[in-house]
């Protein structure tokens, strides 16, 4: 599964929107969800087209691909260098595939800041410092090793390899992220293998008073990090931790009322969601069968077989063709069989590229 990181300096609201978060995804019966860890929930992607298809079927049951978000506490200043939990958080962040940076953007006297007064450009700063120098920490040990291994057999790679370290390691100490840094497409592997913090997709979570939800770009500190997060073309989602938490103790039904009550068309939580997923550049694809309906997530450009191992290895081993008929199709014609009698279902072989919105049907050999 697709993992999300949530950071952030300590009383900014991270456990609240973590735990609205899983709460939401335990509250809503369709929505399966497990604790694996008390620091890891598994949350349901929400997709109204799940349903969609399911109404054309009516099958046994309805299931919605999943995402895991990660509490991950201990990031404070000079964590990178030993303080508070130290490095413990480190091997959590490098675990995950994307970080959602949660900015404390609401004023509340009785709630104490870390740092003093709320200032979401230097509670920013403070984390991707740290995530920064972490980061450099570990390509000095990189640096060293492979200086080591020069006189080697491999010199050649080697060489390749520590003049990419050291460009980076100059970028990063210029006080950029390493998602900034660009390198050439043959150089793409060795920098994935590096398993950097910085290279990792970020979402900026801006956590605000709930007087601030329905206008939220009144709100200075917004607009703050709004600005910091284009200059990064980070992503930001804005939500209301006490808005959130409430609305995790409600029922489906209820939620959407009190929703509609305050003007939002729809939860923080289900935008934050999203936007992890669109971050990831992920796309969904369904199955849809009498017994099953069922969402199922890949990562763009993703083949068929490789899809279909999602579902089952076997699938890809023994994999004839999908056939397959957008979304947008089974809903002009009616369902999926009055598509393929109209033309509309196609038969995909190995190297089509799955689209979001497929409903396919692998045939396959055991
Ligand atoms: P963490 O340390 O980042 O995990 O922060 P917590 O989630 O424990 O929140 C710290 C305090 O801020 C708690 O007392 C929360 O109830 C409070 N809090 C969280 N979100 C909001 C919010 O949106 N508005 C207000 N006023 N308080 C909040």
């Amino acid at each position: 599964g697709f993992t999300c990181g949530i950071v952030g300096l300590p009383n900014v609201g991270k456990s609240t929107i973590f735990n609205a978060l899983t709460k939401a995804g335990a509250a809503s019966a369709n929505y399966p969800f497990c604790t694996i860890d008390p620091n890891v929930g598994v949350v349901s992607v929400p997709d109204p087209r799940l349903n969609t298809i399911a109404a054309m079927i009516n099958p046994q049951r309805i299931v919605p691909t999943t995402m895991e978000f990660v509490d991950i506490a201990g990031l404070v200043k000079g964590a990178s260098q030993g303080e508070g939990l130290g490095n413990q958080f480190l091997s959590h962040i490098r675990a995950v595939d994307a970080i959602a940076h949660v900015v404390r953007c609401f004023e509340d006297e009785n709630i104490t800041h870390v740092s003093g007064g709320i200032d979401p450009a230097r509670d920013m700063e403070i984390i991707n410092t740290e995530l920064i120098l972490s980061d450099m920490q570990s390509l000095e040990r990189r640096m060293e090793r492979l200086t080591k291994m020069l006189k080697g057999p491999q010199a050649k790679e080697v060489t390749r390899e520590l003049a990419l370290v050291k460009r980076l390691h100059e970028h990063l100490n210029e006080g950029k992220m390493g998602f900034e840094f660009e390198v050439a497409d043959d150089e793409q592997p060795m920098l994935a293998g590096f398993q950097l913090m910085t290279t990792k997709p970020l979402l900026y979570v801006c956590n605000v008073s709930e007087d601030d939800i329905l206008d939220p770009d009144k709100n200075p500190f917004v607009q703050m990090v709004r600005k910091r997060a284009a200059q990064e073309n980070a992503g930001v989602v804005i939500l209301s931790g006490k808005i959130e938490a409430e609305i995790s103790e409600l029922g489906e039904e209820e939620a959407r009322e009190f929703l509609q009550d305050i003007g939002l068309s729809e939860s923080g939580l289900n935008a934050l969601i999203r936007e992890g997923y669109q971050l990831l550049g992920l796309i969904t694809y369904f199955t849809a069968g009498e017994k099953e309906v069922r969402a199922w997530t890949v990562p763009r450009n993703t083949k068929a077989p490789q899809a279909a191992a999602v579902i089952h290895t076997d699938i890809e081993r023994g994999f004839i063709r999908a056939e397959v008929t957008s979304f947008a199709d089974a809903v002009t014609c009616g369902n999926v069989k009055k598509a393929a009698e109209q033309g509309k279902m196609r038969l995909e072989g190995k190297d089509y590229e799955v689209l979001d919105g497929d409903i396919i049907y692998f045939r396959f050999n055991v």
